[in-house]
């Protein structure tokens, strides 16, 4: 028996059996099998008596005896059991009991399994949350297991299992069962999957002793060690993995060589208004390295609301200038791409480059110029929206693309870009983004990719202070934005929604709009409204009115989420602030605190707010860190939430490791991974023979994640 030998012809399988567990689990090989980890431990030493159970205890166990079980139809009278229909049964109930008390378990679902099992007389340990209804204790749907389940020490491993697998007979028994005979097939012959000397430095648990203890532990100990070596060894073998590609793609794609800094970086570099920050020069440095070294960059940079990229966009887009070839900067919305012309016009002053601006509302004739511009070599830098990569548009020779807010461009968008390079090579790219990934994670999505962070803010930024209040506010907030208008300020207004949708009972755009014309009336109060089904000209009208400063509010839906600058805004109220998710309401929140007054987040809480949502707020109240949050976010929406909420899935699954738990791990794993292969690059070392074979292996065959732009 070897680890891929088909789980069909494990001893107590057969091909009935092994298509539930593929179909259910997917387990398909003994090796699958022996990677499906106990998800949870038995602790025979902590089972707590139903005497001493609080409601507001965690999850506990208690093992008990059935007295009576009950079943009640979905008016709440009960069923008589003998004959009973089980489609008519909403809810059952049994009453356990220990020698210190008894409780009651309710389950919703699975009650006719549940009453086949939860026969009286019979013991089993219930883990759940304990909870009070009425006068009596009780849990909802706790998990439900024999005590004998349990083989060697105090430790009995729990694994998934499904409503399918149980009723057709492959209970949490057999799969016991089967692991320990799947173990004692493979034990002896087994093949370590990592080298010996990796072992050695490491500190880490033969392959063997770990898959053993995981899964029948001896004691904590002995579970601990098994757990970090299958972690350690799942994070390795991953960033070895994609370090390798990395390695494999910055030795194939040549890059334009851009030796020097230039004039251009010099006179822009003297005149700035302020010292730049560490971060940004950190950052600066990595992206000069990249551009001189004959490779082509594909950095993903990643700052903050107001960590200064803007800077280090034109300093890298001077490099490029300087070395004799354009640089473009491309923003998702118009008025984005209007803004970015406007700062770095002004950046690029003592330089003398040239810089225009191309977006969909540029007209024939400026656009006949810009195009003339762009050929003859005059236009140094372009900025725009999406407009800047039609296939009308020809650059003499561009050396730089810079990419604001990658989230907004798609694939095909990406791939124009890159054959607008000079002379078939594709142009250096560096992709901007404000949305903080956690680190961890974007060591594993962007794994084979550089990542440059601004991890510092510009001096004299004054915090903001944030607060969530509720409905019954309402009067204050309006009264707190007069004062804040009184005092020569701005104030935005953000909605989550256009238009009002039976389903979802929020605060819609326009009867929002209305209620803040009633309370700050014309001719003292200038209202401005921004929303997506605008034309292009009613929202530009709306927005420059706002910028500068002729309207005292902005109402409007997220379009405002991205870049925009407008220092005098002092206030960002966030209608139905529940709906938002952390990322958003952080970014949202980064559109003031901008200039140098005190500024203010207001969140507008609706009449519901689940648990999870007021955490959030909670959250968002108290840090203005977006890593943080951003951890915090991972953290509690667990990392099998992400590949919903990214845009790209992870390279591969992860088994036993958490992105959101084991990120020191993580990073010890890529250090080390990136330390074997300054030595091996291609593994080809006889040491590392194991190393190569393991990456040659389905699951770390990932995806070519390389290309962001
Ligand atoms: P981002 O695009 O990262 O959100 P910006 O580039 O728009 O941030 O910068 C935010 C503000 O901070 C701008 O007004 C900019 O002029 C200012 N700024 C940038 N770098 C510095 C610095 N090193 N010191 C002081 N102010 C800075
Ligand atoms: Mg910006």
């Amino acid at each position: 028996m070897t680890l891929d030998t088909a789980i069909q012809y494990l001893p107590g399988v057969g091909p009935k059996r092994a298509q539930l567990l593929e179909s259910e689990l997917g387990i398909s090989t003994v090796g699958d099998l022996l990677r499906t980890f106990p998800f949870r431990y038995i602790d025979r030493s902590s089972i707590v008596r139903i005497a001493d159970l609080q409601p507001e205890l965690a999850q506990v166990q208690v093992r008990a005896t059935v007295m009576r079980v009950r079943l009640f139809a979905k008016n709440g009278a009960e069923l008589p059991p003998e004959q009973i229909k089980y489609n008519m049964v909403n809810r059952l109930s049994a009453l356990v009991a220990d020698q210190s008390g008894e409780m009651e378990m309710v389950f919703f679902k699975g009650c006719k399994w549940m009453h086949a099992r939860l026969r009286p007389g019979s013991t089993f340990i219930f883990f759940g949350k304990p909870a009070v209804f009425g006068s009596r204790l009780n849990m909802v749907h706790p998990e439900v297991d024999a005590p004998d389940a349990a083989t060697t020490g105090v430790l009995t491993g729990v694994y998934t299992s499904t409503e399918k697998l149980k009723t057709s007979g492959i209970t949490g028994k057999v799969m016991v069962k089967l692991i320990g005979t799947a173990l004692e097939g493979i034990l002896p012959g087994l093949q370590e999957s990592l080298p010996e000397y990796i072992l050695k430095e490491k500190g880490l648990v033969p392959l063997s002793y770990a898959l053993r203890q995981i899964h029948f532990p001896l004691d904590k100990a002995a579970l601990a060690k098994a757990t970090y070596r299958l972690k350690f060894e799942e994070l390795f073998l991953l960033q070895l993995s994609l370090l390798k590609q990395k390695f494999v793609r910055s030795r194939n794609a040549v890059g334009l060589k851009m030796p020097v800094v230039g004039e251009a970086f010099n006179a822009c570099y003297k005149a700035l208004p302020y010292e730049l920050t560490g971060a940004q020069k950190r950052v600066i440095r990595e992206i000069r390295e990249d551009m001189r070294s004959g490779h082509q960059m594909n950095r993903l940079l990643q700052g903050d609301v107001g960590s200064g990229k803007t800077m280090v966009a034109v300093l890298s887009a001077l490099i490029a200038v300087g070395n004799g070839y354009q640089a473009c900067l491309m923003a998702p919305t118009e008025v984005l791409a209007q803004q970015h012309f406007a700062n770095v016009s002004k950046y690029l002053q003592p330089t003398g480059v040239g810089v225009a601006l191309l977006t969909g509302n540029t007209g024939a004739a400026a656009r006949r110029e810009i195009h003339a511009g762009l050929q003859d070599g005059s236009i140094g830098v372009l900025i725009g929206t999406h407009a800047l990569i039609e296939d009308t548009v020809h650059f003499k020779a561009l050396g730089l693309a810079i990419v604001d807010e990658q989230h907004r461009f798609g694939v095909e968008q990406r791939a124009r870009l890159w054959n607008k390079g000079w002379q078939g090579t594709p142009p250096h790219v560096l992709v901007m983004t404000a949305t903080p990934i956690p680190r961890t994670l974007a060591m594993t999505l962007y794994g084979d990719l550089d990542v440059s962070v601004i991890d510092e803010m510009p001096p004299g930024r004054k915090p903001i202070q944030t607060l969530c209040v509720g409905e019954g506010k309402r009067h204050a907030m309006h009264n707190f934005i007069r004062e804040q208008i009184a005092k020569g300020r701005q104030a935005f207004i953000v909605y989550p929604l256009i238009f009002e949708s039976e389903k979802l009972d929020y605060k819609n755009l326009e009867l929002g709009y209305e209620e803040i014309v009633k309370a700050f009336p014309l001719p003292d109060y200038k209202v401005a409204i921004v929303h997506g089904k605008q034309t292009p000209q009613e929202k530009a009208f709306n927005m420059d009115a706002f910028v500068a400063g002729r309207a005292h509010i902005l109402v409007s839906t997220t379009v405002i989420e991205v870049g925009v600058d407008v220092p005098n805004a002092s206030v960002m109220v966030i209608e139905s602030a529940e709906r938002f998710g952390l990322s958003q309401l952080h970014q949202l929140r980064g559109r003031v605190g901008r200039g140098a007054e005190s500024s203010f987040c207001i969140l507008m809480k609706g009449v519901k707010v689940s648990k999870e949502s007021q955490k959030r707020l909670d959250l968002l109240c108290a840090t203005e860190n977006g890593f943080e949050l951003a951890e915090e976010d991972l953290k509690m929406r667990g990392p099998g939430d992400l590949e919903g909420t990214m845009q790209s899935g992870l390279p591969i699954s992860l088994n036993i490791a958490s992105l959101a738990k084991d990120g020191l791990i993580l990073s010890d794993a890529r250090a080390y991974a990136q330390h074997i292969l300054d030595q091996d690059p291609t593994l080809e070392k006889p040491g590392n023979a194991i190393l190569a074979a393991e990456l040659k292996k389905d699951r770390y065959v990932s995806k070519d994640y390389s290309r962001i732009s």
